[in-house]
């Protein structure tokens, strides 16, 4: 994403230490019951909006990340601790 793009959407964590900017729509969305899920957002499910790396961009901050297991990595706000972004070490294209 380059300076020029303009975002359609914004966002950031709770205490406004972490911000990104989105430049297209996700490519998918979708939600997610398994246990690293429940217990990482302390709820039935996590939800998810898939958007491609080339339209996303950290606007302040940098997260930290955890990996919570062999095939994901979940960031957060190290101030906060909100939840803001999770990569799949697996190839994205093998989508269920
Ligand atoms: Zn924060
Ligand atoms: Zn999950």
């Amino acid at each position: 994403m380059t300076a020029a793009t303009k975002p359609i959407l914004t966002g950031g964590c709770q205490c406004g230490a972490i911000r990104f900017a989105v430049s297209a729509l996700p490519v998918r969305v979708s939600i997610c019951h398994c246990r690293m899920c429940q217990k990482a957002s302390g709820a039935p499910f996590a939800s998810f909006a898939d958007i491609d790396h080339e339209s996303f961009t950290w606007t302040r901050g940098k997260p930290a990340a955890f990996r919570s297991s062999s095939i994901a990595e979940r960031d957060f706000c190290r101030d906060c601790g909100t939840p803001s972004a999770s990569a799949a070490s697996t190839a994205r294209g093998s989508r269920s």
